[in-house]
């Protein structure tokens, strides 16, 4: 299948799931992650309709933005190294990796305008992965105010691995919920709108327990290197 045709099977799928869950299905943004590509492949990918591009490295975030074409929004999705952070902080339109104070000072001190950020929660405690676990996330946030620069337009997760659907859709409601505890505490700098959860393999649970942005790498533009 093409880009064209793999972009037309994902939007198929997000209206058909929005629509069983009654979901208006333009709240539902496609970041395309492009790790895997070259950057002609990312270009295909911007030219069958992506506005939205992720990646995981500093150096593929930088090589990437010089060179596609496009209104592009971009996305940082990766573990962020503080002392990367200077090398992406004017280059990116979102961080979806926010999981510790030390990183937020080093957001905070570089940034020249407000960082909208999305915080990472490790809500299937999985030792492998990044993140705050569920009960530390609201105290983290809160935290987060001593720091003008840092907007939480919402939280990220990575779904545990695993073919348990059950197993990866309580993960997905667990954050969901946090969303709402998050909200629920009116914090200006912390409107958390956003959810930011699915990837190839989970993105339709995802979108059924309330994601409104979806990380799509392999299922879109395929997997080169
Ligand atoms: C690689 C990656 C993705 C995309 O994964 P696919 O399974 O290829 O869709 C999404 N989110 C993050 C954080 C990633 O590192």
């Amino acid at each position: 299948m093409t880009i064209k045709e793999n972009l037309q099977q994902i939007e198929a799928n997000i209206k058909e799931t929005c629509r069983r869950v009654h979901r208006d299905p333009n709240e539902i943004k496609i970041i395309a992650v492009t790790k895997y590509v070259s950057i002609v492949t990312a270009q295909k990918a911007i030219d069958a309709g992506i506005q939205h591009i992720g990646e995981n490295r500093d150096k593929g975030l930088l090589e990437k933005r010089e060179a596609l074409q496009g209104p592009i929004v971009w996305h940082f999705i990766g573990t962020l190294q503080s002392r990367k952070v200077k090398n992406i902080i004017d280059k990116v339109d979102f961080i979806h990796s926010l999981d510790r104070l030390s990183l937020a000072e080093e957001i905070n001190k570089r940034a020249k305008r407000n960082i909208q950020c999305f915080v990472q929660v490790n809500a299937s405690n999985e030792q492998t992965k990044h993140g705050l676990s569920v009960e530390e996330t609201v105290p983290f946030i809160q935290k987060l105010a001593e720091f003008p620069n840092i907007t939480v337009v919402g939280l990220m997760t990575m779904a545990p691995f695993t073919d348990d659907e059950e197993v990866i859709r309580n993960t997905f409601r667990k954050v969901k919920q946090l969303q709402k505890d998050v909200q629920a505490l009116n914090l200006p700098y912390a409107p958390c709108n956003e959810l930011s959860m699915g990837m190839s393999n989970d993105y339709i649970i995802a979108i059924e327990e309330g994601s409104t942005m979806i990380r799509i790498g392999t299922s879109l533009v395929g997997k080169e290197i």
